[in-house]
């Protein structure tokens, strides 16, 4: 980490850890309540995907490992020419996607420089089609630069900023209907129901809110407890094909000292990391880690 220090960025603000362990038990019954973010996007047909089924073995779903990392509010101009310069040589395994979420002013200058090896994603975007909404950012605006991807629900949108799961559901519909993919967070509060048409431009990432940025990273086993209840909804609530196919990755400190034994997990798969990401080769030790997945069956 020591040559590359210059060169990575500083996170500038991180939320507080809360004091309480996550409440897994309490995971299944808060499942049930009514409206939100899952039925918001439910109500909207996506696209179909043609996502191959890969032969990696520590895997219960049959979504390719996904790896996102979360620059937040971080970076300038020439930090992120570094981290860019990083990461177009690094060595990546393959078969994992790989995406990454600059802020909203250097997403042109990262699309201009960044190998195509690794898709963008915006940290955030409007409810609906753009107009007077004083800084704000649309679907349609991200699409127009080059944007795959957006990143909703995030713990700091929703506990510094205020979002709530309709809103952050009305976000995600409306990113989904213009052919975004979405990056969903969920936290200990998971408060969703009922099914869906289909679910194949959703990634969802399980962010424990003690466990982001506090470097507390949840044990692969506590994590890959929720992961099951999450995808066990997913085959209750929707269908059994949707909790195959739909990847549920983990954010919350993961490192490049922690995320193969974290990958092992047959319900990992993936992860969303937020400081790790601001340095090149730890971020492509963390998408390397699928090779463990590979020999941990
Ligand atoms: C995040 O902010 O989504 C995150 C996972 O951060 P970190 O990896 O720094 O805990």
């Amino acid at each position: 980490m020591a040559a590359m220090v210059s060169t990575y960025l500083t996170p500038s603000s991180k939320p507080s850890a809360a004091a309480s362990p996550p409440q897994f038990a309490g995971l299944r019954r808060s499942l049930s309540t009514s409206h939100s973010f899952f039925h918001s996007v439910n109500s909207h047909t996506l696209r179909s995907s043609n996502r191959p089924t890969r032969g990696i073995v520590a895997m219960a779903g049959s979504g390719k490992f996904f790896v996102g990392g979360n620059w937040k509010c971080n970076g300038t101009k020439d930090s992120i020419k570094q981290l860019v310069s990083d990461l177009n040589s690094a060595t990546l395994e393959p078969d994992v996607d790989v995406v990454v979420g600059p802020p909203f002013v250097y997403i042109d200058q990262v699309k201009n420089s960044l190998t195509d090896r690794i898709e963008i994603a915006a940290q955030n975007s409007w409810i609906g089609k753009g107009g007077a909404f004083t800084g704000e950012i649309s679907a349609e605006q991200l699409k127009d630069i080059g944007c795959k991807w957006v990143i909703l629900g995030h713990s700091e949108r929703r506990h510094v900023i205020g979002e709530d799961d309709q809103f952050i559901g009305k976000k995600a519909a409306y990113a989904l209907g213009q052919d975004l993919g979405v990056i969903a967070c969920i936290g200990e509060l998971l408060e969703e129901r009922e099914a869906g048409k289909t679910w194949d431009n959703i990634v969802i990432a399980y962010e424990p809110v003690w466990a982001i940025g506090t470097g507390k990273v949840a044990s692969p086993e506590q994590a890959q407890e929720v992961h099951v209840a999450v995808r066990d909804w997913l085959a209750k609530n929707v269908s059994a094909e949707v909790a195959s196919k739909t990847r549920i990755i983990y954010g919350g400190s993961v490192n490049a000292g922690n995320s193969a034994d974290l990958a092992k997990k047959e319900d990992i798969d993936g992860f969303l990391v937020g400081g790790a990401s601001l340095k090149g080769s730890d971020f492509a030790t963390i998408i390397n880690s699928v090779t463990a997945k590979k020999v941990a069956a």
